[in-house]
């Protein structure tokens, strides 16, 4: 099992060093990995001009999958645009054909206080979204700003989604609702969109395939509303990338910390990405006081979705688990009369755990 360990700027090697650690203790469980270092991002730019160097892009096509930190830094921000940071990011998802980005949204028990929603809305709460990844109005042509025949600017931009587009990322989305509680909602807005329209055909169709989901579908507006009403109503949404965007973020406020939210954005033979939702955080990089374990729980998600092992994924999810009943917070999630822990701490608190 190959991994492309790329840990990026700012707090990205401080996280993904405690996620290197948990999968190298369950290495002496008998799990053979093999981890590769490559810099991305910022760091790519100072070794080689590039935010996704050319041997970093090679190590990544060759793994199974790719562990990265996170990217960007205030020093990158008056690059030229191909040369900053984001901009490796953007391209090496695309370079892999990553379309499909799962985003879990879970509540621990002991967090529920830490979310701006009341604790009974989203206590137990433990929904899904998969997003796709690489079509829609961000992506679609034309694009751009114009003046129009009244000699006005005017900006446009084109939701187009193909039908193999449709289909490939609802098969993961179905494809994930399996190895769940078998629920999906299939979001959209068909009452106006066209490109909805054809969404929501080429799910249904795709849906016959997966006779043991229950499908059901949602318009965008109505699902905004509804997960900060009952957000326990849903197991797996399946969403195209503006509507997937905007409700994702949504749906991380609902657990209080962005420093405990994983991803992954898979291709469709379950080759994946998998790193923590947020950022390089600038402001607190170097303290030793990251909390890693979005980073953690993206390498549970590895050993979940790319490499099959159910087992392993809920060990370590297990192990973040007792590590928060033991009352262990970094300072994202610290509340008086808990015991606050550095990064590195957390890291071993967790491996200690397994
Ligand atoms: P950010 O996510 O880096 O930080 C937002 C806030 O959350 C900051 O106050 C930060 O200290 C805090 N935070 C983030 N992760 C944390 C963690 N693990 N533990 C504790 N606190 C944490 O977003 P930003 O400040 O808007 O962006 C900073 C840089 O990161 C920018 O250069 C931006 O472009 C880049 N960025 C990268 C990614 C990525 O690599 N996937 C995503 C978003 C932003």
């Amino acid at each position: 099992m190959k991994i492309a360990v790329l840990p990026g700027d700012g707090i990205g090697p401080e996280v993904a060093a405690q996620a290197v650690k948990v999968l190298q203790a369950l290495q002496r469980d008998g799990l053979k990995f093999e981890m590769v270092e490559a810099p991305i991002g910022g760091a790519g730019y100072d070794a080689a001009g590039d935010p996704l160097p050319e041997p970093t892009l090679k190590l990544a096509r060759e793994a199974d999958a790719v562990l990265l930190g996170a990217v960007g830094g205030y020093q990158y921000d008056k690059l030229p645009r191909p040369q900053r940071p984001e901009q490796g990011l953007l391209r090496i998802r695309k370079e892999l054909n990553l379309f499909a980005n799962l985003r879990p949204v879970f509540v621990y028990p002991e967090l529920a206080d830490a979310s701006t929603l009341k604790p009974e809305v989203v206590s137990g709460l433990d929904l899904l979204i998969v997003r796709e990844l690489t079509g829609d109005l961000y992506f679609g042509q034309p694009r751009g700003i114009r003046v129009n025949a009244q000699g006005e600017r005017e900006g446009f931009n084109t939701m187009v989604y193909s039908e193999s587009e449709i289909r490939r990322v609802a098969h993961s989305g179905f494809k994930t609702a399996m190895k769940r509680k078998r629920r999906l909602c299939s979001v959209e807005k068909a009452n106006v969109l066209e490109t909805s329209e054809l969404w929501r055909e080429v799910v249904i169709e795709v849906g016959r395939g997966y006779p043991e989901v229950e499908l059901s579908h949602m318009y965008v507006d109505n699902a905004a509303m509804q997960l900060v009403r009952n957000p326990k109503q849903f197991d797996v949404i399946l969403t195209g990338n503006i509507f997937g965007d905007i409700l994702s973020d949504e749906a991380s406020m609902l657990t209080g910390s962005i420093g405990m939210l994983p991803s992954a954005s898979l291709d469709g033979a379950n080759k994946g990405m998998y790193e923590p939702i947020h950022g390089s955080a600038p402001d607190i990089a170097g303290r030793d006081i990251a909390n890693p374990l979005a980073t953690i729980l993206s390498a549970a998600m590895m050993l979940r979705y790319t490499f099959n092992l159910e087992d392993a994924a809920q060990r370590v999810e297990t192990a973040v688990r007792k590590v928060l009943a033991q009352g262990l917070r970094t300072a994202d999630i610290f509340v008086p009369g808990t015991d606050k822990v550095s990064t590195g701490r957390m890291g071993d608190a967790v491996v200690a755990a397994l």
